[in-house]
């Protein structure tokens, strides 16, 4: 392992992100910079808060990250300043930590050993194993991948196996990681529930991992496998791959990336999430028969419903049509402090199609509802172009559990599922008829026995002390906060 140099440029733009979530990549190949840019490109919709990539030549690591999306952070003439054949790319949402520049991934460590990291997930127990770092690292962000670095370089030796195998006996939550260690390759692990997803491919003697397998498939990589449970993958500085169990767990996949979060393009543990979400739409058909519904129209709400509208509209024999127009080029640059405000942005955001709505019976349907702010908005967007009734299906069932996993479920007083009725939930979006999945239809649609849903169940895979829900719940309103009253509109 070698002594290494770092160089890092910083960007300054801060924009507002829509998305909850974190993607990795890293590639061992020849002058990965381009193709991880390019990747990270394919993964922005996990985050948009900040991108950073960090490569390693042999001799030094570059890096550049900062806040903004990945165009904005990363241009052409940056790319080549990131030399060399391994590279690892973050693209973040922050649901923990500050979202300061700071916290923008990868991170970099000299000791003992050169090594970069970045990871996709939320680690629970965060603040005990920051404490337990004590005087012997010193931690320069509240970023839980610094923490996660860390720990791995105090147990390095000279086995990443044995390293990575500490962080799965300390650590308590869900991690997919990526890194170089100066000498040694890249390396890659995934936690022992593998709750955020991990795929690692092939092409030739070049070699990918990624958090969507969309990204090998743009850069034409063969899937090889997702990351089994605790599993992890050592392809070294001469290519050679060699792969451990290092904690063999039971898999417990976040469900939500196929609601919701996830690439409809994407194949995540050989599960297709466009075919899940048309599965969802068929499950949902059964509630809406169900309530005696008859709709003369089904409209998603873009993007992500599209494929379960089409398979929910095919199934009770109503037409799908496009009734409201997304301008995926309004970024959030407003602050939003009223109702009145943030209604003018969603008006700016999504344009109703009048012809498509006026008069009828209109079918809405979403991925989900959270705080039910966003919800309310988009249906009086929609009262606005005049149609007769409006019935609001919804692909998850009700959200009543935050999520700790690195999914920005908010707290627990801000879940209007948790509180509230759906009659009563019904009533506060102002809709007609409001028709939520069923737990049994999610488990139908895409799977029952190795997924987490502990948002809608409570059945979390891993045991969360009291104590860790409220530090995570408040590290997240301080993000919130931060955030100010753009919150508010993650959904759109
Ligand atoms: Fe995914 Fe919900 Fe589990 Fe979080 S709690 S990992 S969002 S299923």
């Amino acid at each position: 392992m070698h002594a290494i140099y770092s160089y890092q440029l910083t960007t300054h733009q801060s924009i507002n992100s829509s998305r909850k979530m974190c993607g990795i990549i890293g590639i061992k190949g020849q002058c990965v910079a381009k193709e991880i840019f390019v990747g990270l490109l394919a993964l922005q919709h996990r985050g948009q808060n900040s991108a950073g990539i960090s490569t390693y030549d042999g001799e030094r690591f570059y890096t550049k990250k900062g806040n903004g999306l990945v165009s904005q952070v990363l241009s052409e003439n940056s790319l080549p300043r990131l030399k060399g054949g391994e590279g690892i790319g973050h693209v973040r949402y922050p649901t923990i930590g500050s979202g300061d520049e700071e916290d923008a991934q990868p991170f970099l460590t000299n000791s003992p050993f050169g090594i970069v990291m970045a990871h996709n997930g939320n680690v629970v127990n965060y603040f005990d194993l920051r404490h337990s770092l004590g005087e012997k690292r010193h931690l320069n962000s509240f970023s839980d991948v610094e923490v996660l670095l860390n720990i791995f370089a105090d147990n390095l030796k000279r086995d990443p196996f044995e390293a990575a195998g500490a962080i799965m006996e300390m650590t308590n939550g869900a991690y997919s990681v990526v890194s170089i260690i100066a000498g040694l390759g890249l390396f890659a692990f995934r936690d022992p529930q593998a709750i955020r997803p991990f795929i690692f491919g092939r092409r030739g003697e070049n070699y990918i991992f990624a958090s969507e397998s969309v990204v090998l498939q743009i850069l034409g990589y063969d899937i090889i496998k997702d990351l089994a449970p605790g599993e992890g993958i050592l392809v070294d500085e001469k290519c050679k791959v060699t792969q451990k169990m290092i904690k063999v767990g039971t898999p417990r996949h976040c469900i939500f990336e196929y609601i919701y979060i996830a690439r409809p393009d994407s194949v995540l543990d050989n599960i297709s999430v466009y075919k899940a979400r048309l599965s969802l739409g068929r499950e949902l058909a059964k509630g809406i028969k169900r309530k005696g519904i008859k709709p003369d129209v089904v409209v998603p709400i873009p993007d992500t419903s599209r494929p379960t509208a089409i398979a929910l509209a095919e199934e009770i024999g109503v037409p799908y049509r496009e009734g409201l127009i997304k301008n995926r080029y309004i970024l959030r640059t407003f602050i939003m402090t009223t109702d009145a405000e943030r209604i003018r942005y969603i008006k700016y955001k999504l344009n109703p199609l009048i012809d498509e709505l006026k008069g009828k019976k209109v079918l809405l349907v979403d991925d989900s509802i959270v705080r039910g702010t966003t919800s309310r908005q988009i249906v009086q967007v929609v009262k606005n172009a005049g149609p007769k009734e409006i019935y609001f299906a919804i692909s998850a069932p009700p959200i009543r559990n935050p999520c700790y996993y690195g999914i920005d479920m908010q707290t627990r007083g801000e879940l209007i599922a948790r509180e509230k009725s759906e009659d009563e939930i019904r009533d506060v979006l102002k809709v007609d008829c409001l028709i939520y999945q069923t737990i049994n239809g999610l488990k139908r649609a895409i799977g029952k026995d190795a997924f987490c849903m502990a948002c809608f169940d409570g059945d979390y895979p891993t045991r969360i002390k009291g104590k860790e829900m409220l530090e995570i719940e408040e590290k997240r309103k301080k993000v919130t906060r931060k955030k100010t009253a753009e919150a508010a509109l993650f959904d759109v």
